[in-house]
């Protein structure tokens, strides 16, 4: 514990004190140390660029080498700010007299345009920030006039762009495209869940001469900088050149794969044919339920560790990953530390988990699914869209849509579900009051167990439905068994393989009153904001499953953008990693 820790490094001269403190991510004596170092050097920039940065130097060293990990690595980014916090009022005047701290160059990073999610871009930020690097995140919808004005006001040495759901990959493409315009060539650097680097080298690449590097994690980031400033030309030229071979690959497996692909109307020939004998009893209550008073605690039981530690590149499984032997010993500290980050989430009257959802008679009708209201069963509420599977299939199984999974009208009555839920405002105020306090590591935390928390809140709130809409009984399962999915019935998401269009959750919003339920707003790409938040569909037939959609053909695009009202090109831009 704190209080029975070695501390001898305390007898050390100031320099290895502040290297020993940045190592170790201790920022109890980072203050009393930085002054006295303050003292002896005489100015704030001999501080920064002496003591500091050789103990930054170790650290992104370490880190570069295996030895360290993420979480260490954000932990000694706290104690860097902190000095550097302490140095500022000194600093100020020092500028006066021009002085400037070296730098190894300046990175602006922002999510793009329609995108909330940020953790990924935040942890790079902390890493670049570790090595030396200048950064200015403009945070995250950041639209591409404010992206391309920062870049003319602030001159940065590179760019990066991140994105977690699709439609921030046309985002991305239109950004390559305006730099493209104004004779820009400055580096751009691609990451988030939702980029590859297929996609980059396939679309975006090509609409762009300055060099494009997809960047897959945050461990990368350093070393992607360090060879666009020592290599420059010859680097990106290389680059280049292997995203232009891996677009003639893709092309070639194009149009081999166009070869495999069923015609749309031999595909829904192709569909499952519902057993009509299983179809799930009508629930107990139907129509809209908002779920009042929930409680971060009730959640705890319900929550998926693994994806913690996967946020901070802690790769393995919770709970075997304790005794793993290269990140065991990080990732229980890192699960204490959520521990405490829960119990902040408890005690925290502003964190408020909300949850609706929605229960509506059902037919499926093609590839929609017709919604009904509750009060007048022959009424249309609204419709659903779906898309079908269009791959031959070499086991003779089904083209699958989701739109399977309900009964067709007349044959039999039937029901869908929709739901919404999120952890609140709460989170992201949190994290901002830890930015504040130069606390990136808990500001980033407490984002990624704000997602932990709304996915633990899925999953409560299914169970619960499952309940209502009678399919499931009996004593709990366990975490185990609900993380297998062992209970009958999926929650598809919009944006998931299954339905990857994300504007599908536009009629959930409406047949669920989301905004105004739980106070989740939809940007212009269908993300929820705020980000911790999660929303899907409900089936309750037991053959309902998982899939992917994959490759569709220009006959079902045609077709999708007929039933959603679309021009074509519209269509292309939802659907953009559906027709690759
Ligand atoms: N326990 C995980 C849950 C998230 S991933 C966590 O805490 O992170 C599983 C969820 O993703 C599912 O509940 C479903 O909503 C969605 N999902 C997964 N595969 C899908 C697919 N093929 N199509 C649609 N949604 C899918």
């Amino acid at each position: 514990s704190k209080t029975s820790e070695d501390l001898s490094w305390r007898s050390q001269g100031f320099s290895d004190r502040l290297r020993h403190a940045l190592v170790n991510g201790l920022d109890q004596f980072v203050e009393e140390d930085t002054a006295e170092a303050l003292k002896q050097l005489n100015t704030p920039l001999a501080v920064i660029e002496g003591p500091l940065m050789d103990g930054m130097k170790a650290v992104g060293d370490l880190f570069g080498a295996g030895k360290m990990f993420l979480p260490q690595v954000v932990k000694s980014a706290r104690v860097m700010k902190k000095a550097v916090a302490y140095l500022e009022p000194f600093m100020k005047e020092a500028q006066k007299s021009g002085a400037q701290a070296s730098s190894q160059g300046k990175v602006l990073l922002a999510t793009v345009k329609g995108d909330v999610h940020d953790i990924g871009k935040n942890i790079v930020g902390v890493v670049m920030a570790c090595n030396g690097y200048e950064v200015i995140d403009l945070g995250v919808m950041v639209p591409i006039e404010k992206i391309i004005n920062c870049i003319r006001s602030e001159k940065p040495d590179f760019v990066g762009l991140s994105g977690l759901i699709t439609p921030s990959l046309d985002e991305m493409i239109f950004n390559a495209k305006e730099f493209e315009r104004l004779g820009l060539r400055i580096p751009l650097l691609v990451g988030g869940a939702t980029t590859s680097r297929a996609h980059t080298a396939v679309k975006i690449d090509e609409h762009y001469s300055g060099p494009v590097l997809h960047v897959a994690d945050a461990s990368l980031a350093v070393g992607v900088l360090g060879r666009l400033k020592s290599e420059g030309a010859k680097y990106s030229k290389e680059v280049k050149a292997k995203y232009s071979e891996i677009r003639s690959e893709h092309q070639l497996k194009a149009s081999q794969k166009g070869e495999g692909r069923l015609p749309l109307l031999e595909a829904r020939k192709n569909s499952l044919k519902l057993d009509l004998s299983q179809v799930a009893p009508r629930p107990k209550q139907l129509g809209v339920v908002t779920e009042e008073n929930i409680k971060v605690q009730d959640l705890v039981p319900y929550i998926d560790w693994s994806p913690l530690f996967w946020t901070w590149e802690l790769k393995g499984k919770y709970p075997d990953i304790f005794e793993h032997p290269k990140y065991g010993t990080q990732a229980r500290e890192l699960f204490a530390e959520a521990q405490r980050m829960l119990e902040r989430f408890m005690s925290n009257a502003s964190i408020k988990p909300k949850a609706v959802y929605g229960l509506f008679p059902a037919a499926s009708s093609g590839d929609d699914v017709v919604v009904f209201d509750p009060n007048s069963p022959t009424t249309e509420l609204s419709r659903l869209h779906f898309l079908r599977q269009q791959e031959a299939k070499a086991n003779q199984g089904p083209n699958l849509s989701l739109s399977d999974f309900i009964a067709p009208r007349g044959a039999k009555e039937d029901f869908i579900g929709a739901f919404a839920v999120s952890m609140g405002e709460g989170v992201e105020a949190l994290a901002l009051e830890f930015r504040s306090q130069h606390d990136d590591f808990n500001a980033i935390l407490a984002q990624a167990m704000g997602d932990r928390l709304a996915e633990a809140l899925a999953e409560w709130l299914h169970e619960k439905v499952r309940r209502n809409w009678g399919i499931e009984s009996g004593p709990s399962l366990g975490i185990a068994e609900l993380l297998d999915e062992k209970y009958q019935g999926i929650r598809p998401a919009p944006g998931y393989a299954a339905c990857p269009d994300h504007s599908e959750k536009g009629t959930i919003w409406r047949l669920l009153s989301a905004e105004k339920a739980i106070g989740v707003k939809l940007t212009e790409s269908f993300a929820m904001m705020p980000p911790s938040s999660v929303s899907g569909l409900y089936f309750a037939h037991p053959a309902a499953k998982y899939f992917s959609v994959g490759p569709i053909g220009g006959d079902q695009l045609a077709e999708y953008a007929q039933r959603k009202g679309w021009s074509l090109n519209e269509a292309e831009k939802w659907l953009r990693p559906n027709l690759i």
